[in-house]
């Protein structure tokens, strides 16, 4: 399957979607998880920005996120990378853009948030400690 050299993705300079042109790419490793990085150049002020393309650009955006359409986080839950996000503690908003496993074998998930920017946070975590392991 050919793989379009074009996207349309925000661009940080012109405020707006507008399309971008691959000009390179490399496999990265990031805490332990490999992600395709690859830059692309707006074909309207010619500035390029990296954008991990391990995950769809198109659902990234964090700018529309609303209380209605966000999972409420808890360390039991799982995500998927993606999802929208509340966190009530913090009363912030955000999407996963990525997840990955720590050497203790703790399932985690990188959260964009509108406020506080990203952050990492725990997933999956076994409830039987807690001795309530009631899942709705
Ligand atoms: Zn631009």
């Amino acid at each position: 399957m050919a793989r379009s050299k074009y996207i349309t993705h925000f661009c940080a300079y012109c405020h707006k979607e507008t399309k971008m042109e691959a000009v390179g790419g490399k496999t990265v490793e990031v805490n332990g998880s490999e992600s395709l990085r690859v830059w692309f150049r707006c074909q309207r002020c010619k500035h390029s920005a990296l954008i991990d393309r391990s995950v769809p650009t198109s659902k990234l955006s964090i700018e529309d996120l609303s209380k209605d359409g966000a999972t409420e986080y808890a360390a039991t839950k799982v995500f998927t990378i993606g999802e929208a996000i509340y966190h009530s503690e913090w009363d912030d908003l955000g999407r996963v853009i990525s997840k990955n496993r720590t050497s203790g074998g703790v399932q985690a998930i990188t959260v964009s948030f509108q406020k506080l920017g990203e952050r990492k946070l725990v997933e999956n975590l076994q409830a039987d400690a807690l001795g309530d392991t009631a899942q709705i």
